[in-house]
């Protein structure tokens, strides 16, 4: 828990959000302002304030998130078949707003590339 962190306190309850699924060490909840019909963040529950705060004890982790949270939920979501997309935002120049790692999942439509 690290003070002042948004998704710290969604993590912990002490800001209410639209969960769809929690674990030990994982909550999925629905992004406030969705980019798609689908759009979901997946964080860890412990501070991690980016991708390149990550440390080795963090690995099993980050593979949990990547190769069991996000497929399940992409098949209850209904944008496996389909597709979707995972973003992870990283610094200033990567648009990163929130200071806590997280994962997008956004579908539900047709994504662009490059991005924006
Ligand atoms: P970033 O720009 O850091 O990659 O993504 C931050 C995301 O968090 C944005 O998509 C933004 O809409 C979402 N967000 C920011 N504050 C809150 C909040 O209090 N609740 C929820 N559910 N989403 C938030
Ligand atoms: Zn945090």
């Amino acid at each position: 828990m690290s003070d002042n962190c948004i998704f710290c306190k969604i993590a912990n309850k002490e800001i209410p959000s639209q969960f769809v699924y929690e674990d030990d060490t994982v909550v999925a909840f629905k992004d406030l302002d969705p980019q798609g019909p689908v759009h979901v963040l997946v964080i860890p529950k412990k501070h991690i304030a980016s991708l390149m705060d990550t440390t080795a004890e963090d690995k099993a982790l980050l593979a949990h998130i990547t190769c069991d949270v996000i497929p399940q939920l992409a098949k209850e979501l209904n944008v496996a078949e389909k597709g979707f997309r995972t973003v992870v935002n990283t610094g200033e120049e990567g648009g990163q707003t929130v200071q806590h790692l997280h994962f997008h999942i956004i579908g539900g439509r047709s994504m662009q590339w490059p991005p924006g």
